[in-house]
């Protein structure tokens, strides 16, 4: 898994029923939700993005064109900005939330802000974060944006696939492809999160050490040896039991 997990403005007005319902947002937020909860020991953080506007100037129009106007949405301290419900319990999991669009169109998490005024790259890095999973609304263009910047700003990018919706089929396809060009992975939540079920950290945590006082010192010096011999035919990770992270 990834350092972070990044939810990109799972919020009503991008959701069925809202000012700019996505089709799907909906079930992403729900989606969004369980995979945050279910995996929130397998990352370090998770964090979220709002559309959050004052003013924006001529990102709305009365006559939007949607593709760089739309209609009034994610009004500041309205309902629609609010994150949607679905989230659920794994709002409480959202370490910072980063704000974007105040007086201005903003499509990149990486322009807002936290409530303490720091970035989001600054944020991560801070923390030591460098690889991002991305989920949210909408794929083509505020996930896009997020994802684009992420890979400009050095950080090792994973689209979570099932968790995301698009404004229109084709544009979200071809926003997918774009990102993967740029360098990001595809991967859906599920195969993500099953392909890599342990971090590779050397052998020299709790495990080793109980390994060592039962005498059993094989294990962890094999896997050792195997590494080093470059003979990587043991699955790495699957076989031993999961080790807990520092911290954790
Ligand atoms: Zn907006």
């Amino acid at each position: 898994m990834a350092d972070a997990l990044v939810l990109v403005d799972i919020q009503n007005d991008f959701c069925e029923g809202g000012a700019m319902g996505v089709d799907g947002g909906i079930g992403v937020a729900a989606r969004a939700g369980a995979h945050a909860l279910a995996h929130r020991g397998a990352y370090a953080h998770i964090v979220a993005t709002a559309d959050w506007h004052i003013d924006p100037g001529d990102h709305f129009s009365a006559q939007p064109d949607f593709v760089e106007s739309w209609p009034v949405h994610c009004v500041a301290d309205s309902p629609g900005a609010e994150l949607r419900p679905e989230l659920g319990p794994a709002v409480p999991l959202i370490e910072a939330l980063f704000r974007k669009g105040e007086y201005e169109a903003a499509y990149s998490g990486f322009e807002g802000t936290a409530a303490d005024g720091s970035g989001l790259a600054d944020w991560l890095r801070e923390r030591g974060a460098a690889s991002l999973d991305v989920a949210g609304i909408a794929t083509d263009y505020c996930v896009r944006a997020t994802v684009l910047d992420a890979l400009r700003a050095g950080f090792d990018v994973t689209v979570l696939t099932d968790l995301v919706a698009g404004v229109a089929p084709e544009s979200a396809r071809r926003a997918l492809a774009e990102m993967e060009a740029a360098g990001a992975t595809l991967a859906e939540a599920g195969e993500r999160a099953q392909g890599e079920p342990v971090r590779d950290e050397p052998a020299q945590g709790e495990a080793a050490q109980k390994t060592a006082q039962q005498g059993a010192v094989e294990q962890g010096t094999a896997a050792q040896k195997t590494a080093q011999q470059g003979q990587a035919d043991q699955p790495r990770g699957s076989a031993d039991q999961p080790r807990r992270r520092a911290g954790e």
